[in-house]
């Protein structure tokens, strides 16, 4: 069996950066597989601006903040393989890879990175009543076919679910000429960011209706309407609010799922919040040498912090191969709790000097004015107040090093709102 220091799965954002920062901590042996036919992920067909503000402090289009990290990857001779999909990890880090090339190949790797990316909920997930006719498709499929393939996808449409997919969509349509009617979505708030909110649906006169959802799809061929309807605090549809729009086509955007069948066959386990695996602040998951971050880990708004995360994730795992890793095997564990949804990581390895630690979160609603507390026990380790805190915005705190300092191994740190 072949052998490679750290094997990298998935050639998108997070495992590019993730290849990058391993080499640059003096990992020579390192491998990407990718399954597509080129390296960059899903930022290919975002062909839009507005990436790249936090990494390179300009704007750039997708394919272009791509570029930045494939040229770093080149520059460095790191090797990646194409038009390959990794079929099977194991809990000890065997990596079954299959292309037209080689055919099926099992190399063992010395650490793993999950990149894989994520993918979007489809029609089937949502339960929407009605026919089977051509003309729905995800937000994300209708870019593809739009911006890599140069196809025209609908004339007239209709939106479910305001994620930034979705809302991105409805900018690109209206420019490629169609007539966008309205943006429908169940929550009482939109999935995506604010940004895209007013450059993409205010800026363009496309309303967005809160609390809607679809309730029946015309047309047996092909889409002819759609039928939707304000729903109730349970989000059950209230009859007698049903408003039909004629359009041809239907672009659902009604989230994203991490894409974790391999995170699976490795054992690892995973969060039921995020989808993704448990981490900890080395992001490293509940199985020895295996690595995750990127969409795979959780669903990022922007691919900067997808970037800056795979960094660490490529660090951590050199430290993993080259024996350094400062874990002593104390742990604390982070729950999050009073609207917090969920925490990245889930878990802090305590050593005898701490480093700071960032943490990512989400928040289950709309909350203004309130305060985000982190105590253990009683002991409050940060407070920091918040004038808006949104489900679609994903949010940060970073615990410096002397507030790690104090905690006992087996402690518990709690994330939540206060007023
Ligand atoms: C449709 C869509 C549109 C988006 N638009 C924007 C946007 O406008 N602005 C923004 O900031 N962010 C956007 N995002 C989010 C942003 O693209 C992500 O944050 C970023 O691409 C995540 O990087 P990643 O490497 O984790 O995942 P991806 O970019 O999805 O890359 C994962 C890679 O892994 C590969 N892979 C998966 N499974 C295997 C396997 N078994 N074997 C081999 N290879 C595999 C895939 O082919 C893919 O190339 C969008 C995301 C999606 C899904």
């Amino acid at each position: 069996m072949k052998q490679h220091d750290i094997v990298i799965i998935g050639g998108g954002p997070a495992g590019l950066a993730a290849a990058v920062a391993a080499w640059d901590a003096g990992v020579r042996d390192v491998l990407i597989l990718e399954r597509d036919d080129s390296l960059g992920g899903i930022l290919n067909q975002c062909i839009h601006n507005g990436f790249g503000l936090h990494t390179f402090k300009e704007e750039l289009t997708g394919p272009e903040y791509a570029d930045r990290f494939v040229r770093q990857v080149e520059e460095r001779g790191i090797p990646y393989k194409l038009r390959t999909i990794v079929a099977d990890v194991s809990p000890e880090r065997d990596v079954l890879y299959v292309n037209s090339e080689e055919g099926a190949v099992s190399v063992r790797a010395g650490a793993v990175i999950l990149a894989m990316g994520c993918r979007e909920r489809p029609r089937g997930a949502l339960g929407l009543p009605g026919f089977r006719p051509a003309g729905v498709y995800t937000a994300g499929t209708a870019q593809r076919l739009m911006n890599i393939e140069g196809c025209r996808v609908g004339k007239e449409v209709v939106i479910l679910g305001s994620g930034d997919i979705g809302l991105i969509m409805a900018r690109r349509m209206t420019l490629e000429g169609a007539t966008v009617k309205l943006v429908a979505e169940l929550m009482p708030y939109s999935g995506g960011l604010k940004r895209n909110i007013v450059q993409c649906l205010d800026d363009y006169g496309i309303p967005l209706r809160l609390s809607h959802t679809v309730t029946r799809i015309h047309g047996k061929e092909r889409v002819e309407a759609v039928t939707i309807a304000a729903v109730d605090e349970a989000r059950r549809p209230i009859p007698g609010t049903e408003e039909t729009y004629t359009c041809d086509t239907l672009l659902l955007s009604c989230g994203l799922l991490p894409e974790n069948e391999l995170s699976k066959k490795a054992g690892v386990r995973l969060s039921r919040v995020t989808g993704g695996p448990e981490v900890d602040d080395s992001l490293e998951t509940s199985v020895a040498g295996v690595f995750a971050c990127g969409n795979v880990l959780h669903v990022h708004d922007l691919v900067d912090f997808v970037s800056e995360e795979a960094a660490r994730a490529g660090r951590q795992a050199a430290a993993y191969v080259g024996g350094t890793s400062a874990r002593q095997g104390r742990t604390v564990t982070i729950r999050a709790e009073n609207g917090v949804r969920y925490t990245v990581p889930q878990r802090l390895n305590m050593t005898d000097e701490p480093e700071p630690v960032t943490l990512r979160f989400r928040v289950g609603d709309v909350y203004r004015d309130r305060s985000l507390v982190v105590r253990a026990g009683e002991r409050e380790l940060r407070r920091v107040k918040k004038r808006i805190l949104t489900p679609g915005e994903m949010g940060e705190l970073t615990l410096p090093a002397a507030v790690l300092a104090g905690l006992e191994a087996g402690a518990e740190i709690r994330v939540g709102l206060e007023d």
